[in-house]
């Protein structure tokens, strides 16, 4: 091979020549590609029902798929752990970031496990999924104590997308972890935005993880997250925190009063603990297995389960129809000419909207007839 380096003008720099390379290192070696063969529907329904990891993995993986051809196996498999599944206790946890949702569930998580035995599963909800990017290890590196025993399965949030897809891939994994013996699931969502709601809308006990600050955290909080909490808990109640964090306390019970009763009879609770040095925790858990003591006993567990359930009908519809709509050759071409018209003032929103939906159900009907 010709090296121009070589050249007299490049004095003081030779290039060796290569070494040729042979045609294949190992002519053993069998050429072709490698791939893991995929599991039928059985197998893979039977893997998650024995617990196994990889295959439960490989599970959430179809469900989470954006490609559509996934869809009509992953529903199969969720159909047929249906059965399996409901035998659970669902938790939510929410904060703002770097309320220490991370550090708490890693404590939650170990102190839960070694109370009660059983496994832990640690969904996420979180559209933006900004922090992990989808990544495994980012996750599993948040919760470095909980990633390391065997009884846990910590599974980032699916990647971005709309809020009600990735919500509806959470509660689906949900059914997934249960029929592979998961009995206690911890749904974790940033407190941002919508999410906690589709959160609340899959778990049993709902909790609020907040901190102390300058006195003024209630301004900050919305209104609607204070009422669909089951409990709210201060965190770094440590160090020279302490007063602050009681301080926090006595405001959100006194805020809490002003709040109608919530349905399930419950008055939600306000404890501070601090998940760095692990102080507090057991308490948290005494309230949260006397929340779901309580509302056995009142019938307010099977009727949220069975609420939810309805909601999420719904929703499935809500996303299908809105996905039929807005994919829908014919409504796409017409969409911006609409839009036009309505900014230029020739038709009112309302209007426009009726046309395209009229122009929507006519072309589905002459199609499917
Ligand atoms: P996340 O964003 O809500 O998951 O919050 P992290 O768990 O990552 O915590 C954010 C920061 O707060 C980290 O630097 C933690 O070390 C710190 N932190 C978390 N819990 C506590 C606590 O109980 N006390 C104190 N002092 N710091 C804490």
């Amino acid at each position: 091979m010709e090296h121009p380096e070589n050249n007299a003008e490049f004095e003081g720099l030779t290039v060796n020549s290569g070494v040729k390379q042979p045609e294949i290192v190992n002519p053993y070696l069998k050429r072709g590609h490698y791939r893991r063969r995929e599991l039928t529907v059985a197998e893979m329904v039977e893997g998650i029902v024995k617990g196994d990891i990889t295959v439960l993995s490989q599970a959430v993986t179809l469900v989470e798929s954006v490609n559509s051809a996934h869809m009509p196996k992953a529903q199969e498999v969720i159909n047929k752990c249906l059965p399996y599944s409901g035998n659970s206790i669902r938790i939510g946890i929410s904060g703002v970031p770097g309320a220490g949702k991370s550090t708490s569930i890693d404590e939650f998580g170990c102190h839960v496990l070694d109370r009660t035995g059983g496994k832990l599963a640690v969904l996420a909800i979180d559209p933006s999924s900004e922090r992990s990017k989808g990544s495994i290890l980012g996750d599993k590196t948040r919760m470095e104590k909980l990633a390391q025993r065997k009884e846990s399965f910590i599974r980032p949030s699916p990647s971005a997308g709309s809020l009600g897809g990735v919500a509806r891939k959470t509660r689906e994994t949900i059914i997934l972890c249960e029929a592979a013996g998961f009995d206690k699931i911890f749904v974790e969502t940033v407190g941002v935005g919508q999410s906690e709601t589709a959160c609340h809308s899959m778990v049993d006990f709902f909790l609020l993880i907040q901190v102390a600050g300058t006195g003024d955290e209630l301004q900050g909080i919305k209104r609607g997250i204070m009422e669909i909490s089951d409990g709210i808990v201060i965190n770094k109640c440590d160090g020279d925190n302490v007063d602050r964090c009681r301080l926090a306390a006595t405001s959100f019970r006194n805020a809490l009063h002003f709040f109608p009763e919530p349905e399930s009879g419950w008055i939600p609770k306000v404890l501070c603990y601090s998940g760095f040095y692990g102080t507090g925790i057991k308490e948290v858990w005494n309230m949260i297995y006397e929340y779901i003591d309580f509302v056995k006993d009142n019938g307010y567990f099977d009727y949220r389960r069975n609420e939810q359930s309805k909601y999420w009908m719904y929703e499935s519809i809500n996303e299908h129809l809105r996905n039929n709509f807005y994919n829908n050759t014919v409504i796409q071409k017409q969409l911006k000419t609409a839009e036009q018209a309505v900014l230029r003032g020739e038709a009112t929103s309302f209007q426009a909207a009726g046309d395209l939906l009229e122009l929507y159900f006519k072309h589905i009907v002459k199609e499917t007839e």
